[in-house]
């Protein structure tokens, strides 16, 4: 259970963060649930939480703006003390064939998914970084090198940070997740959602709920052992 703790979940508007902030606040922490743009979608999420007797606010912030981010950031220490779980969960896609990504889309995809990460985690001081990557991170994805490039650094990131901060008690992992039915997913043609789910020997796409159990696990403290892992949600893809 995680009664006391502060845990902070970007991107929580929607989505895998919206899943992972319920799931937190469900089993007893307080939820600071980012957003960027989706102020009357976070505040769905921030609602649906205190609906169900949990605690939750709503904080804008652009995770891919290094001064935004440390104002954010400090703001949570100064109101709330510290923040013990961290879950970098915000993210974009600007796909496209490697030929034809733009520059801007490349710097917009690693800004957000990668910069952003990494600005979240400058300031952390104690307890659990989970860092949502994505199983194209690990396999790569035609149509997809900017966010294939952004979600394997975020796998680099993880298992350094993991060495460093391993001996303060900060653990520090990674939860990289297949195909999971979001608004990011919706937008792909009926043939490529059932050529990929040719790929996944579970036979169905996961949901937001799955990637949220397993991050609710590695902030628990029977995960206190567990640091510098890269665990797939992924039906076995
Ligand atoms: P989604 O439905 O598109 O939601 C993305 C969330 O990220 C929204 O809450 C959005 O908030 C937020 N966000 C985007 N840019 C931001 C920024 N600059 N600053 C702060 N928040 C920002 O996506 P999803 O499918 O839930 O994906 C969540 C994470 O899982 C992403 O990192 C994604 O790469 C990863 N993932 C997803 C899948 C999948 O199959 N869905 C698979 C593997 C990995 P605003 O609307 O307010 O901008």
């Amino acid at each position: 259970m995680l009664e006391e703790k502060i845990a902070v979940v970007t991107g929580a508007s929607r989505g895998i963060g919206r899943a992972i902030a319920k799931e937190l606040a469900l089993k007893g922490a307080f939820v600071i649930v980012n957003y960027n743009g989706s102020k009357q979608a976070a505040d769905e999420t921030v609602n649906e939480i205190t609906q169900a007797g949990g605690k939750a606010v709503g904080v804008q912030c652009n995770v891919a703006d290094a001064a935004e981010c440390e104002a954010f950031i400090n703001n949570i220490i100064s109101e709330y003390g510290r923040i013990d779980i961290l879950v970098n969960n915000a993210g974009i896609v600007r796909d496209n064939l490697l030929m034809r990504i733009s520059e801007k889309d490349f710097d917009a995809v690693i800004d957000t998914n990668l910069k952003g990460t990494f600005h979240t985690m400058l300031r952390q001081r104690s307890g659990r970084i989970i860092n949502i990557s994505s199983v194209v991170g690990i396999f790569g994805n035609a149509g997809q090198a900017n966010y294939a490039a952004s979600k394997a650094g975020v796998i680099g990131l993880t298992k350094s940070a993991s060495k460093e901060l391993a001996s303060r008690g900060i653990t520090v992992n990674a939860v990289a997740p297949g195909f999971i039915e979001t608004d990011m997913t919706q937008k792909l043609s009926e043939q490529v959602r059932n050529q990929i789910l040719s790929q996944i020997p579970a036979g169905t796409f996961g949901k937001p709920e799955h990637v949220a159990k397993t991050v609710a696990f590695l902030a628990s403290d029977d995960a206190s052992y567990i640091t510098g892992q890269i665990i797939q949600v992924d039906g076995g893809m």
